[in-house]
């Protein structure tokens, strides 16, 4: 019922093309630019008589007096929360820049509804993705940006609450049966239990022989070779130690045992049931090494294009940073400034917004390519970048017009970025 209603609500509303938005209320203006670049410890001087791209949102935020404007995408989302799906949290954010503002310009701006789709499962729960567009216009009505808003509308299962620090959070638990596993790992060996009476191996490990009952065990050690029984991509929820998405497989070893582990070294899509794997050791953190798997004679390095940028952006995420960027991005929302409230609403403290997000992505771009013009950014959203946590912005160049970035909190991926520049990156 929920289900057909909210499909139809859905067509209906894209049917209906755009509508305006709530107003721009100043022009694109010098102080708004300053207190957004002196927060975001943006330095390049750049923006003397240019507004920042990545502002763009900037100019239409209601304020913290103004009533709760309506978004084209309130009716779906309200249909959603009545029933059950509670939780919502942003996936995606997308912006395109026609070209860059100056101060003076005065703006408007309108929305239209992008679609709903699911149910689909999710690790956060079973939930509808909602799209939403917002084009900007200057005043000759000519398309200054626009912006693809997504979110997923879930119904909230209990999660753990995850650790946070720079400590692989999974340490395996060592006993009596398995301290000869981990000795193997330590020494860069597989090993694989085995009856010291009847001689079978057994996998996981145990205090005693299934076939025979003896409780005398012995081990071989692994050739290695392996391959792939059954798999799965996690994509979500964020994992803290891991970036998504990633393998989790079930590789039948050559020794006639099956072992759990991730496979590495490849892209998720590339992984098959059968394919032939080989071992490998993934260092976690200072202590902890897991035994993995990669594809089978694959080079280690493999060759590629995309060079390391320059230096990591590190942000220490202090409150003052986070409040601070959220007040010049003009963003009210009380979990960006209050730590009672956002702990009150599950979250472990306050953290950054995704305007602010967005500024940073942009910021580090062009510290690499101080000359460059962005044409927009392609955003996936992660994991909350927390009050007290370091992110650390990272990218590498695809190809001489497109950037990928990433920014990595404790938790995980706090966003994923695919940059793009008009006309390179000279
Ligand atoms: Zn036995």
């Amino acid at each position: 019922m929920m289900h057909d209603r909210l499909m139809a609500l859905g067509e209906e509303l894209s049917a209906a093309g755009e509508r305006p938005a709530p107003p721009c209320l100043d022009p694109v203006n010098a102080a708004m630019i300053r207190n957004w670049t002196q927060t975001l410890g943006d330095t390049s001087g750049a923006w003397e008589n240019l507004a920042p791209p990545a502002m763009i949102q900037v100019w239409s935020m209601p304020g913290l007096a103004a009533q709760k404007a309506g978004s084209v995408a309130d009716d779906p989302l309200r249909l959603l929360n009545e029933n059950g799906f509670t939780g919502v949290v942003a996936t995606n954010c997308d912006q395109t820049y026609d070209r860059y503002l100056v101060p003076g310009e005065e703006l408007h701006s309108t929305m239209r509804f992008g679609g709903v789709t699911g149910p689909k499962k999710t690790g956060l729960g079973e939930g509808y993705f909602v799209t939403w567009y917002q084009t900007w216009y200057d005043a000759d009505g000519e398309q200054v940006a626009e912006m693809l808003f997504r979110v997923l509308k879930f119904q909230p299962r209990k999660r753990n609450s995850a650790p946070a620090g720079g400590k692989y959070p999974f340490p395996p638990t060592i006993g009596l049966d398995t301290q000869f596993f981990w000795d193997g790992v330590a020494a860069g060996e597989l090993r694989i239990q085995k009856c010291a009476e009847c001689g079978v191996l057994r996998h996981p490990p145990g205090p005693m022989c299934p076939v025979c009952h003896a409780a005398k065990r012995d081990h071989v050690v692994a050739s290695g070779r392996g391959e792939v029984y059954s798999f799965v991509v996690h994509h979500h929820p964020p994992v803290p130690g891991r970036t998504p998405p990633f393998v989790v497989a079930v590789v039948d070893l050559e020794e006639g045992v099956r072992i759990v582990g991730n496979v590495i070294d490849c892209e998720p899509g590339e992984v098959r049931i059968g394919m032939p794997v080989e071992l490998t050791f993934q260092r976690m953190d200072d202590e902890v090494t897991l035994p993995q798997w990669r594809p089978a004679g694959k080079p280690l390095e493999e060759p590629t294009q995309k060079e390391p940028l320059g230096p990591e952006l590190v942000i220490e995420l202090t409150p003052t940073f986070i409040i601070s960027t959220a007040l010049a991005t003009r963003d009210y929302t009380p979990v960006h400034h209050d730590t009672e409230l956002a702990r009150a609403q599950g979250s472990k403290d306050i953290f950054l917004n995704i305007l602010t997000t967005m500024g940073l992505v942009q910021r580090y771009v062009l510290e690499q390519f101080p000359g460059a013009v962005l044409a927009g950014m392609k955003m996936r959203l992660g994991a909350p970048a927390y009050a007290g946590d370091t992110l650390r912005i990272s990218g590498r160049a695809a190809d001489d017009t497109t950037i990928e970035v990433r920014g990595a909190v404790s938790l995980g991926d706090h966003v994923t970025a695919t940059v793009l520049l008009r006309g390179g990156t000279q």
